[in-house]
């Protein structure tokens, strides 16, 4: 049945609306130009949008009231609403977002000095399935669009009231498996009409997707890369991450070595120290001769203990073996500190833990 423009909306047309964020620039002039508004209207609207993070129409005060009024019938203005949150001793901030469909996301601020970092998720859960990461345990809800990942950020700014200064896609979610929507985030978050935080000082964490990090080699920004290795031995990565086992360390150390050449960029390669699973000695040699040549950095985290899970960290008398060994190969390493190791760190920990409750 077809409707004319005269009938009133009806529920389900309200439910429809849709989110400013969602319209490009060419459909926001239209909409506007619809209402009848000058040009100039949508950068003043994109302003609201994007670098102030506007929760309401009613902010936008350059705005006609009556304008206000109009666009708050024809759209909404971002979904993300806070469920809960956690504080750590250590002055991090850790929230579980809620969507608009009620899917739920973490993102974390790590405040130090006059930096703000900044951890968001890609994707409501994940289908990767690592056997170490509580998201993984959960599988995928969905993959998260760029206005849901860019909003996280935008969250944490207004809420510590400070610049970030820079984020890492590494909350929940696997970003290459979401490579349109995370790039689009990346591009708002470095656009001077976005966030304006410098491309160096955006992350992006894959567990390794080659056809992607070559993609990403592709790209003209300098966003930084970080690969989770875990293990330069295929058997024991096979076991840790199942979800990446057709992507095999040969292959991978050959696109890596290509994202070099292409890019000149240093990657990052993850490691959590699991006990007795990736921090033997043979696992060394393995890293050592993974890394040994290339330029690639090595950042080495203590396993975050998930609850119901059998691995357990390594000591810290071995995690600094491995920076001196891999430093004897001419590869830095440093030991993360894990921020916020009261209050649910691990990616995935925290929406577990509000889903038992509930
Ligand atoms: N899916 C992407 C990015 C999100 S996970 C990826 O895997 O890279 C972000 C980082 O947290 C990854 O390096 C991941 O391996 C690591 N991680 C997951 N669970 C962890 C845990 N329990 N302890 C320490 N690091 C963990
Ligand atoms: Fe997904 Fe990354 Fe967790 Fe693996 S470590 S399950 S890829 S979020």
């Amino acid at each position: 049945m077809s409707q004319d423009s005269t009938t009133p909306s009806t529920p389900e047309q309200i439910t429809e609306k849709r989110d400013l964020h969602s319209l490009t620039r060419g459909e926001l002039m239209e909409l506007l130009a619809e209402l009848g508004q000058p040009k100039f209207r949508a950068k003043q609207v994109e302003e609201w949008v994007w670098v102030k993070n506007a929760q309401s129409f009613d902010e936008m005060t350059n705005l006609p009231k009556s304008l206000r009024e109009e666009l708050a019938e024809r759209v909404t203005l971002g979904g993300i609403s806070e469920l809960t949150r956690q504080v750590s001793v250590d002055g991090s901030r850790k929230y579980l977002l809620s969507l608009s469909d009620g899917a739920s996301v973490e993102c974390v601020g790590m405040p130090s000095r006059a930096k703000l970092s900044v951890c968001a998720s890609t994707q409501a859960g994940c289908p990767m399935g690592c056997a170490f990461c509580a998201t993984g345990a959960a599988g995928l809800t969905r993959s998260l669009t760029a206005a849901e990942i860019y909003e996280q950020v935008m969250h944490v700014r207004d809420d510590f009231n400070t610049r970030v200064t820079s984020v890492v896609l590494m909350g929940q979610g696997e970003p290459f498996l979401n490579y349109d929507a995370t790039l689009a985030a990346l591009r708002r978050l470095n656009s001077s009409e976005g966030a304006g935080i410098g491309a160096r000082h955006l992350t992006v964490s894959t567990c390794g997707l080659i056809p992607q990090i070559m993609r990403f080699a592709n790209e003209p920004e300098q966003f930084t890369l970080a690969v989770s290795l875990h293990s330069a031995v295929q058997r024991t990565r096979n076991i840790l991450m199942p979800g990446v086992r057709k992507y095999s360390l040969i292959n991978l150390y050959n696109a890596m070595g290509e994202y070099v050449n292409k890019t000149g960029r240093r990657p990052t390669y993850e490691y959590a120290l699991i006990s007795g699973v990736n921090d033997t000695e043979s696992e060394l040699q393995a890293l050592c001769d993974f890394c040994e040549g290339t330029l690639a950095h090595v950042n080495l985290i203590q396993l975050n203990e998930v609850e119901g899970s059998k691995f357990r960290p390594s000591t810290d008398l071995r995690a600094e073996d491995f920076v001196r060994r891999l430093a004897s190969v001419g590869i830095e390493a440093t030991i993360r500190n894990s921020r916020g190791s009261d209050i649910d760190a691990a990616c995935g920990q925290l929406r577990q833990r509000i889903a038992k409750q509930s």
